[in-house]
């Protein structure tokens, strides 16, 4: 299928085209003895993502494992369609996000909230899942692709409070999720991704520097794709942080009105972004994966907490 794509060592790249987008959004098959899917994407890209995997060869009893990096919907929307599709698969999301994927009441009337009437379109309902057929992660846990590889998986909050990294055994790949950015491999542009509720500057860059120390030998972003050069990206991410945490700071210092302190901040980040002088197409894609706006909102809350 032209969404599918092998990246070696049995590890199959799914365009789960998001919202009909292209390029976006991506799930990973690890095949293997226990397949293993990571990220089903949103809701509304359950039977590309299904399609996928059929075309694969691994039909509705062979799916061992669904895991998600965290719980936002483009990352987990699917889980309980993909769930109710592969009734044998295990669903494995860390401890602060399990209870959402059986109940997600609270996580869709919040999502509403946010996103109003592009939700339908963006990411549709997530389903509840089975709460017997949900395994938390703590701090660090293993899944099982069988053979003796495994997945192991690492907390990494700063994006997300229930975030994990998860590293392959055999490859040394690293599902970095949205922990290390939004990466647009057309440009090879990077971006951070700081949305309210959960963004912490320090905690984040607790997780990038947990990423390194892990050595992986290749990034996997959720947003999107495979990544070589791993310690220069990394460095990246960090970086990026740090350069709209300082900007959102001034605005905010200064009083600015939010809007303005948006279009500042977007207006003096622009030149370190290629896909921003691209066609449209590609700059509409880029500000879709990581909004400005939702970014200068996030980090805004996280300089408000008044723990600090
Ligand atoms: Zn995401």
């Amino acid at each position: 299928m032209d969404n599918v794509t092998p990246l070696g060592g049995e590890v199959y790249e799914i365009d789960t085209r998001m919202a009909g987008y292209s390029g976006i959004t991506a799930g990973y098959l690890i095949l293997g003895d226990r397949p293993c899917l990571v990220e089903t994407g949103t809701s509304t890209s359950a039977p590309v993502v299904r399609d996928a995997l059929s075309s694969l060869g691994v039909g509705p009893d062979d799916l061992a494992t669904v895991v998600v990096t965290h719980i936002h919907l483009d990352h987990a929307g699917g889980v309980g369609d993909i769930a109710a599709y592969y009734p044998s698969a295990e669903i494995v999301v860390h401890e602060k996000g399990a209870r959402h994927l059986a109940d997600p009441s609270r996580l869709m009337a919040s999502a509403k909230m946010v996103w109003g009437d592009k939700l339908d379109v963006l990411f549709g309902a997530l389903t509840p899942t089975d709460a017997a057929r949900i395994r938390a992660l703590g701090d660090t846990g293993t899944i099982d692709l069988g053979g003796g590889r495994t997945l192991a998986s690492h907390y990494s909050p700063g994006h997300a409070k229930h975030h994990v990294g998860l590293l392959d055994s055999l490859t040394g790949d690293l599902y970095v999720g949205d922990a290390a950015g939004v990466y647009l491999p057309e440009t090879g542009d990077l971006r951070p991704a700081t949305p309210p509720p959960d963004f912490d500057l320090d905690v984040a860059l607790d997780s990038i520097a947990l990423f390194s120390a892990l050595t992986p030998q290749r990034l996997l972003f959720s947003h999107y794709g495979p990544v070589e050069d791993v310690p220069s990206i990394l460095e990246r991410s960090a970086e990026e942080l740090r350069v709209w945490v300082d900007l959102t700071r001034r605005a905010h210092a200064d009083g600015m009105e939010f809007d303005h302190a948006v279009a500042m901040v977007r207006d003096r980040t622009r030149e370190r972004y290629a896909a921003l002088r691209a066609d449209d197409a590609t700059a509409e894609r880029f500000e879709l994966l990581s909004e400005a706006a939702s970014n200068v909102a996030g980090i805004i809350h996280w300089l408000d907490r008044p723990a600090r």
